[in-house]
């Protein structure tokens, strides 16, 4: 089907002919893409028929060029960094609970020697933001300038902080939109969406995490590896170089779950004082591919991650990163979790079944905002554990939360849940080239 609006005179009549293309399931060309965009922004097209494109775009989808196209305009409605020297590396998680990898991630890659400028959002519903972690350590900010934050990647080789308004503001107020009109999850949107930020970000490469399960955006596996291949294959067509991994996000991924005490678990992460399994695993298949799109050969990957932790390089980053960003000289080592303690006990017999990280992370946020920065949660009887009734689920810390909300968080069932790995499918930039349609 044609595009209407490219042959639209009189001109005012463009928006409502391409609204008539979308609707009935056609493709609008590249340069209808881009009035409409700067249209939105600059207020010439109104919320009205935006929503009516957001929803038919819902409906019938977006081919691979209007991705693109869509993507290319919101990138032009504001700023793009730009950094000298090596292509530096970006992460972009689709909200995580209890999710510590960035904070553990950024530094030991950057330790790698790769360069990593991450940007990031504020937390949102029940999911944990990494800049609220980072700023539970007292004097680290996050609200750099566009200047500061490119000086502190090319002089120490990381930055974490609070994406501008400045960048890709035709993606806050659509997103604002899709948010209020039920719109949200549809995969060309969401795609444009992340790369569009990704891409003003200076990002010449850049790592997507990519969550299904409840609370995540994509609800079932399929329909993440299919976002997943969209992401990638889009950074590809902006020359950036790619991997998505599609995890699980049906139990917190670390055990604390709050902000500061996740900012106390990254620290003793990378000190070596404690590492939990799952959260090393999530940690080192981030930081293997934000590696390897940053260009270090295949078989140094997992060697380099090993040798910057363990040689306390990474740690060492990571302080360097924080003081860089306004740290009080020797906070991150006196940092601790609320020193008030109350167990959340398990009433029957079997195994930890389930465990719901959507209530775990409000329970969490609930905890932070009422016994401060340092409250929250620390999950102990992970999926899988033999537990017996008056065994401990979960740690309460701080005195305001009542322990047995924590406890219902967890589902006990008589036998052990089947095993399920914690990343389900990495799809690489590299693997996209032969199927490309
Ligand atoms: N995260 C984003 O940045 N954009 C979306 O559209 C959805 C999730
Ligand atoms: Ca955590």
């Amino acid at each position: 089907m044609i595009d209407r609006a490219e042959a639209a005179i009189p001109a005012d009549d463009w928006v409502r002919l391409a609204l008539e293309t979308k609707r009935d399931g056609g493709a609008l060309q590249d340069a209808t893409w881009h009035r409409l965009i700067a249209g939105y922004v600059e207020g010439s097209v109104d919320e009205a028929s935006m929503a009516a494109l957001a929803m038919a775009v819902n409906w019938h989808g977006m081919t691979d060029a209007e991705i693109v196209a869509l993507t290319d305009a919101m990138v032009r409605s504001g700023d793009v960094l730009e950094f000298h020297g090596a292509a530096v590396v970006d992460k972009h998680s689709s909200g995580g609970v209890g999710d510590t990898v960035s904070l553990i991630a950024v530094p030991l890659v950057a330790a790698c020697g790769v360069p990593v400028a991450k940007l990031s959002g504020r937390a949102l519903g029940h999911t944990g933001g990494t800049l609220d972690k980072l700023e539970a350590i007292p004097g680290v900010h996050t609200d750099l300038s566009a200047e500061r934050f490119v000086t502190q990647v090319e002089r120490i080789g990381c930055a974490i902080a609070a994406a501008t308004d400045r960048l890709a503001p035709a993606d806050k107020k659509l997103y604002a939109l899709r948010d209020r009109t039920a719109t949200v999850r549809s995969i060309g949107l969401i795609a444009a969406s992340m790369v569009s930020k990704k891409i003003a970000g200076g990002a010449g490469a850049i790592v997507f995490d990519v969550k299904t399960g409840r609370g995540a955006f994509m609800r079932d596996t399929g329909e993440a590896a299919e976002l997943a291949r969209t992401l990638v294959a889009l950074a590809a067509r902006f020359g950036r170089r790619a991997s998505a991994l599609v995890g699980d996000m049906d139990e917190p991924l670390g055990a604390a779950v709050g902000t500061g005490i996740e900012a106390v678990e990254a620290r003793d992460f990378l000190r070596g004082d404690e590492r939990d399994p799952r959260l090393a695993d999530g940690v080192l298949s981030i930081a293997h591919e934000m590696l390897r799109v940053g260009g270090v050969p295949e078989r140094e990957l997992t060697p380099r991650a090993l040798d910057a932790l363990h040689s306390g390089a990474a740690y060492a980053k990571f302080v360097e990163l924080l003081e860089a960003q306004g740290a009080v000289p020797g906070a991150i080592e006196t940092i601790a979790p609320h020193p008030h303690r109350v167990s959340a006990l398990a009433t029957e017999a079997g195994f930890v079944a389930a465990i719901d990280a959507v209530a775990i992370g409000r329970l969490a946020r609930e905890s932070v905002l009422a016994d401060g920065p340092f409250a929250g949660l620390r999950i102990v009887g992970r999926v899988g554990t033999p537990v017996r009734p008056g065994d401990v689920l979960a740690e309460v810390l701080g005195p305001s939360l009542d322990p047995r909300r924590v406890a219902a968080a967890f589902t006990i069932a008589p036998a052990p849940p089947a095993p399920r790995p914690l990343i389900a499918a990495v799809i690489r930039d590299a693997d996209l080239i032969g199927s490309a349609k």
